[in-house]
């Protein structure tokens, strides 16, 4: 537990969350500062910075509650997807990011911006060949 953590609040009672689902290791809660309607948040209860810092139980129950509430805002908000990411400059408790996501609302023109920077293949030509793929690949491996 952080002293100064309110997703630590949140799973501790200290702090009111709008939960929408939960289990023993994680609870899913609408983001106060949503970006379209039902933008959900994925947390383990347990304070943990990053999301590579969870254990495998832990990283179950999260991945499986984010399924869960996924297929929710989907039934409840009919999205065209749910986007999926994790960040965590604001608050440094692993959370994952669930974003029901609609034709040209703000994060799918942030995502269009990125496939279009994806795209310019002549910016990114040097890291695409087969060779630094492949080496690029191994590095990850033996990591
Ligand atoms: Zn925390």
């Amino acid at each position: 537990m952080s002293e100064e953590c309110v997703f630590c609040d949140i799973a501790e009672g200290r702090a009111p969350g709008f939960v929408v689902a939960e289990n023993d290791l994680a609870f899913a809660i609408l983001d106060i500062q949503p970006l379209s309607q039902g933008h959900c948040l994925v947390i383990p209860r347990r304070h943990v910075e990053w999301w590579d810092g969870l254990t495998d139980d832990e990283t179950d129950a999260v991945f499986r509650l984010a399924r869960l509430t996924a297929a929710k805002i989907r039934k409840v908000f009919g999205p065209d997807l749910v986007t999926m990411y994790v960040r965590g400059r604001r608050v440094p408790h692993a959370h994952v990011f669930l974003v029901p996501t609609f034709k040209d609302d703000p994060l799918d023109r942030v995502f269009n911006a990125l496939e279009g920077f994806q795209e310019q293949a002549t910016t990114l030509t040097a890291i695409r060949g087969q060779d630094e793929m492949r080496a690029a690949a191994e590095k990850l491996k033996g990591a």
